[in-house]
């Protein structure tokens, strides 16, 4: 195995678990370990770090697959980790629910794995080197784990560039069915895995969703960003008075049509607009429209810190409009999906736009992914869904 030796107190981070060693941490490198290859870290001293796949592409260089120096990584220690994953899943799988994340990479101990379940399919999305390295061992072992009748591979996320790994995309195992679709909570929905955003549905907010659909009844809902209408299918089972959706993704809002007809909901009480969030919601304010529950799900603005000062702008201008939208004593939903961007800043956006918007409004419930999405507590880069749910004085 090709041996890396760290430079003098950059072993830091290992010893605290992290499981990402940056370029500039390395100093040298016995060979030249192949993409996706395991090598082995060590510190400065010559001690053993850890094992871990190769990104030589990437300045995120080397992530472990394990700190146990006895541990070999092969076909049997993927399957392990996976089976681990798709075990901890088992209590969330019941007759109200069939859809959940099976893997969500480094916090499940396995770096650029994603896997979600949707009835009987499973969509996969291997998003690094080692994760590519190991394809076939990853979707045998959630065959095998899952007994699922399909393995769909979604690996046609940007972050693969960055890997110097081509997309990959298409039917990794079985014979993918016509028709894709899961009950969260009782409801049916519809999932495109092949052209849909990343695996086909956001399983990330499914707890969140059931707030909003407890919080619904005889409200007038806004749901901005609402994608293939997940909130919105939430709301109007929550007994919304209506729903007015708002997407620029004409593919995700036909979906979304779908979703409400498939569950036998009224769609007279629902209106879609194919239209851009930020310039819809000025006409709605230009139209003097208001509205009892807003919810503000946007794609994540900031990727990265390097996007943060655009994204805040982004995030305070929706916020900002959505608070004016709100009736007195009406709640906003406004979440942020971006990783680089940090629950006590997101806090003083949402605040700021209060301000602007001169509303008088407090905090009264947090939001946060559900179980299937964890943190491991060593890699705190997995926190990235968070949410406020604010209500405006009445
Ligand atoms: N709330 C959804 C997930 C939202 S994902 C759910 O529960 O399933 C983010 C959505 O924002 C995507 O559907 C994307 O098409 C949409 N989007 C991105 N930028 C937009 C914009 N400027 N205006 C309207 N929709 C936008």
């Amino acid at each position: 195995m090709h041996r890396v030796t760290l430079h003098a107190g950059r072993e830091k981070s290992l010893r605290l678990k992290h499981p990402w060693v940056f370029s500039g941490a390395i100093a040298t490198v016995d060979g030249a370990p192949g993409s996706g290859e395991t090598v082995e870290l060590h510190a400065a001293d010559g001690q053993f770090l850890a094992t871990a796949a190769w990104s030589p592409s990437s300045a995120i260089r080397a992530r472990v697959w394990s700190f146990d120096e006895r541990e070999a990584i092969d076909d049997a220690f993927i399957a392990g980790r996976v089976r681990a994953s798709v075990a901890a899943r088992a209590p969330m799988f019941d007759a109200a629910h069939t859809g959940c994340r099976l893997v969500h990479a480094e916090s499940d101990g396995l770096p650029g794995v994603i896997a979600d379940r949707y009835g009987e399919v499973v969509v996969v999305q291997l998003l690094n080197a080692g994760a590519e390295a190991w394809r076939d061992s990853i979707v045998a072992s959630l065959v095998d784990a899952t007994g699922c009748a399909a393995v769909y591979e979604r690996s046609d996320a940007e972050v693969r560039s960055l890997e110097g790994l081509p997309p990959r995309t298409g039917t990794a195992y079985g014979v993918l069915p016509q028709r894709v679709s899961f009950l969260e909570d009782h409801l049916n929905y519809g999932v495109d895995v092949a052209a849909g955003q990343k695996t086909g549905f956001f399983l990330d907010q499914r707890e969140n969703r059931r707030r909003i659909r407890g919080l619904a009844m005889g409200r007038d809902v806004l749901d901005c960003f609402c994608y293939t209408g997940g909130f919105t299918v939430a709301a109007l089972a929550g007994g919304a008075q209506s729903v007015l959706a708002i997407d620029s993704s004409a593919e995700a809002l036909a979906q979304a049509r779908d979703n409400v007809a498939r569950n036998g909901l009224d769609d007279t009480r629902c209106a879609w607009r194919d239209a851009d969030v930020f310039a819809e919601l000025r006409k709605l304010r230009d139209s003097a429209r208001s509205f009892d529950l807003i919810v503000l799900d946007p794609p994540k603005f900031a990727p990265t810190a390097r996007h943060m000062e655009k994204a805040a702008r982004a995030y305070k201008d929706i916020n900002l409009l959505a608070l004016k939208l709100l009736r007195p004593g009406g709640l906003l939903a406004t979440f942020s999906c971006s990783g680089g961007m940090a629950a006590d800043l997101f806090q003083k956006i949402v605040a700021g736009a209060a301000l602007d918007a001169a509303a008088d409004a407090a905090i009264v419930g947090r939001f946060s992914p559900g179980a299937d999405h964890p943190i491991a507590l060593n890699f705190p880069e997995g926190d990235y869904l968070k949410g406020l749910l604010v209500r405006k004085k009445a």
